[in-house]
């Protein structure tokens, strides 16, 4: 067999067999990725199996060569590189591809906080949200994601504008991408009793059963923390919560979000995003704190790339931390840790494009996820297909054909290349989706091409 012309080349879009039984040969999976063992695993942590798939769906995986699976069409994978497709828990795909009408003047916290309140006011009507929300949707859908969850801005007349925008993209896109959300607002909003009643109406007609808000040092945070828990626990609901996105150490609030499910016995999920003051912390008062959290059962989401544009950031001076919160010794104390994209193309992060090979790629590189590579692998697919509630994010006999066919043969050969070739495959065939182009966004912003 000839296997460097015929291997991936073989399996572009238009070779790819587009239904039926076929079998990918010697195709190298991560063991943790796959639903049950399957043969020895090598130093990165990978076995060498043969996946079946038939009608679109996997009807067999196992050892390479171990099993005769008679006469089909094959690719001859050679040892390349199958992914599960990645699940993306944290993003804002209501206020992602404004770059280019608003700007973050500066680069910092304050500012994109700033631009985006006045881009909101100023423009978001329902067409504006629906336009960005589906371009984004477009861009996540072409890179091989298959459930993410977003943030939506819940504050005054904007709740009731976007809820239903992102319920009726849910509806669109179900099958394709498994939408949730979870409102954005000011842990202070949670004293209003209007903005609550708001939240709880529009959650109950068009949610997922998340609720949400931004936690920071405020003098009334037990306050409002208590009246979301309080909410929360009457529907059933999950909290996903915005915690200390800080340089600040005296931000504590993950302390309090952990102590409080503690108190309360929260039976629910929760995910806290971002937690960057707790890398900056006192080493006792980040142990304690992580013991609080793991005991708490709270979940936790790094944002690596618009942790590292947005913190530590001083004109004319060189950044000395990587903006991240302490994601290994959260880990080792046994917390469910990932990693997630967050914005794109907006004041907090004028890049991205919602990949989550990307986030990967950069999430290893700043957040040294590769010691040891497979550990981390499922942070961008399994662990946080656990903190959605969806059994996504590996590869199993009789679950969907879909997955991410690569070039690479290692950690290296994956990691080192942004996988612009990678060949998403859904229900058995080759996706021919594409990122959506930019220019269509141009209507939006007024502006001539
Ligand atoms: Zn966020």
């Amino acid at each position: 067999m000839n296997d460097s012309r015929e291997t991936l080349e073989g399996a572009s879009a238009l070779a790819l067999p587009g239904a039926g039984r076929y079998a990918l040969r010697r195709t190298r999976v991560l063991g943790r990725t796959l639903g049950a063992p399957s043969g020895p695993l090598d130093a990165d942590g990978f076995g060498l199996v043969d996946i079946l798939v038939d009608e679109g769906a996997i009807a067999k995986i196992a050892p390479a060569g171990a099993i005769d699976f008679g006469a089909m069409p094959e690719v001859a994978m050679a040892g390349r590189i199958a992914l599960p497709l990645f699940v993306d828990v944290h993003t804002h795909i209501d206020k992602g591809h404004i770059w280019r009408r608003k700007r973050n003047r500066v680069g910092d916290f304050r500012s994109a906080l700033a631009a985006v309140i006045e881009d909101r006011a100023a423009n978001w009507t329902a067409p504006d949200v629906a336009a960005r929300m589906e371009f984004s949707l477009r861009a996540a859908y072409a890179h091989g994601t298959a459930a993410l969850r977003t943030h939506i801005d819940s504050v005054g007349a904007q709740t009731r504008i976007s809820w239903p925008v992102f319920a009726e993209a849910r509806e669109r896109w179900r099958g394709r991408i498994e939408l949730q959300a979870s409102p954005l607002f000011s842990i202070e909003f949670a004293l209003d009793d209007s903005h609550m009643a708001d939240i709880e109406a529009m959650l109950d007609a068009h949610g997922t059963g998340i609720l949400g808000a931004v936690t920071y040092m405020v003098p009334r945070l037990h306050e409002g923390l208590t009246r979301l828990f309080a909410l929360a626990e009457r529907k059933g609901w999950e909290l996903d919560f915005h915690v200390d996105e800080s340089a600040d150490p005296a931000a504590r609030s993950l302390k309090a979000v952990a102590d409080m499910a503690i108190e309360r016995r929260f039976s629910h999920r929760i995910l806290a995003g971002h937690c960057c003051s707790l890398a900056l912390q006192e080493e006792d008062e980040r142990r304690t704190t992580i013991d609080a959290v793991a005991r708490a059962g709270v979940s936790v989401v790094s944002l690596p790339m618009c942790n590292m544009f947005l913190q530590d950031r001083e004109t004319g001076r060189t950044p000395r931390w990587r903006g991240v919160t302490a994601l290994h010794e959260l880990k080792r104390a046994g917390v469910h840790v990932m990693i997630a994209s967050d914005n794109t193309r907006d004041p907090f992060y004028p890049y991205g494009d919602l990949d989550m090979m990307e986030t990967w790629r950069e999430g290893v590189r700043i957040l040294h996820l590769d010691y040891p590579f497979a550990d981390w692998a499922p942070a961008v697919s399994a662990f946080p297909a656990q903190a959605m509630g969806l059994d996504l994010g590996v590869l199993r006999q009789g679950g969907p054909a879909d997955m991410i066919l690569t070039r690479a043969r290692d950690f290296t050969e994956l990691l080192a290349r942004p996988q612009s070739d990678r060949i998403v495959v859904r229900h058995g065939k080759a996706s021919s989706a594409r990122p959506p182009d930019y220019a269509e966004l141009d209507a939006l912003f007024g502006l001539a091409p």
